[in-house]
């Protein structure tokens, strides 16, 4: 990760922001009463005795209408560089966090966020038992980050093997945790912490790729978040971190995703900046807001 704050302020460094219109909310198939606009759920968290695909529900979990990852076994998977092409076989799941049109999880309550946790690792045990050993959990929120319904929600990409990234990752710990020693770091020094509680902390890494880039996990080396009781908690920290984001910055489109295998987190990568080619091709993040001081924007928020 490269420091550069001089580009903050270059000609047309724009802003990739959410667009936030009421537009956005007419004909939403996520919304509550347009259970038909949807393929039919395949898990809900609603009163006892509920029909499925009616009103009522809090959390609804349904197949993805276009998923990037088949039913069926694909060639030239595009994710891991041009010489990645391992096929990835999988199912897509949406989970639709909420009956209310939200748009963010920053806005999703903690009851909210405990029904979506509850769904999480209910879908990822239903994965599991379908010979689907990782779960790829993610978020996006805005355009700018790849979302095309506004409506918060998130995606469950069951795959049969852990993706290169989480293996990248989880090699790296072969020879003790490296996690656990940077929280250790972390924790010591206290500045680029935002907030800790539960047994949860929150930080922006000192490697973060873009200005408010956020990490939060558990303090205990843990490995499995889709049977931890931490994972709710886990993921209201890093909902309260993107809601300081949007105090300091707007409504800013961003992507979040969980790490599981080993000592598992939750990454929330802000999409403040472009991805060009210093990023894409070198695979430099040229970040224009030190580590530093958007944990200490963050705690100001
Ligand atoms: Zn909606
Ligand atoms: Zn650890
Ligand atoms: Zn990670």
């Amino acid at each position: 990760m490269v420091v550069a704050p001089a580009r903050a302020r270059r000609p047309g460094a724009g802003r990739p922001q959410v667009v936030e219109e009421d537009g956005d909310r007419e004909g939403c198939p996520f919304d509550e009463g347009r259970e038909s606009a949807t393929p039919p759920e395949t898990f809900a968290v609603g009163p006892p005795g509920r029909p499925p695909d009616t009103p009522g529900w809090r959390v609804r979990v349904v197949p993805n209408k276009f998923p990037a990852f088949g039913p069926w076994p694909r060639e030239g998977d595009r994710t891991g560089g041009l010489f990645a092409r391992k096929a990835a076989v999988g199912r897509q799941e949406v989970v639709v966090h909420s009956p209310r049109h939200v748009r963010t999880i920053a806005d999703l309550g903690s009851k909210e966020l405990e029904l979506v946790a509850e769904a999480w690792q209910a879908r990822a045990a239903a994965a599991r038992e379908a010979g689907f050993p990782y779960v790829h959990a993610l978020v996006n929120e805005g355009a700018g980050a790849g979302a095309s319904l506004m409506h918060s929600h998130s995606q469950l990409v069951w795959l049969e093997h852990e993706p290169p990234l989480v293996a990248q990752e989880r090699e790296a710990t072969a020879g003790g945790c490296l996690l656990c020693r940077v929280l250790a770091e972390e924790r010591e020094q206290r500045i680029r912490v935002v907030e800790e509680r539960e047994g949860l902390i929150l930080l922006c890494p000192f490697a973060g790729r873009q200005p408010y880039e956020l990490l939060a996990a558990p303090l205990e080396c843990e490995t499995d978040p889709f049977t931890s009781r931490m994972l709710a908690e886990a993921m209201a920290l890093a909902a309260e971190g993107i809601r300081r984001i949007r105090v300091a910055e707007g409504a800013v489109a961003l992507n979040l995703w969980l790490h599981a295998g080993g000592h598992w987190h939750i990454e929330v990568l802000p999409r403040l900046g472009v991805l060009a080619g210093i990023e894409l091709g070198a695979g430099y993040f040229v970040n224009t807001l030190a580590p530093e001081s958007a944990a200490g924007v963050l705690r100001e928020s």
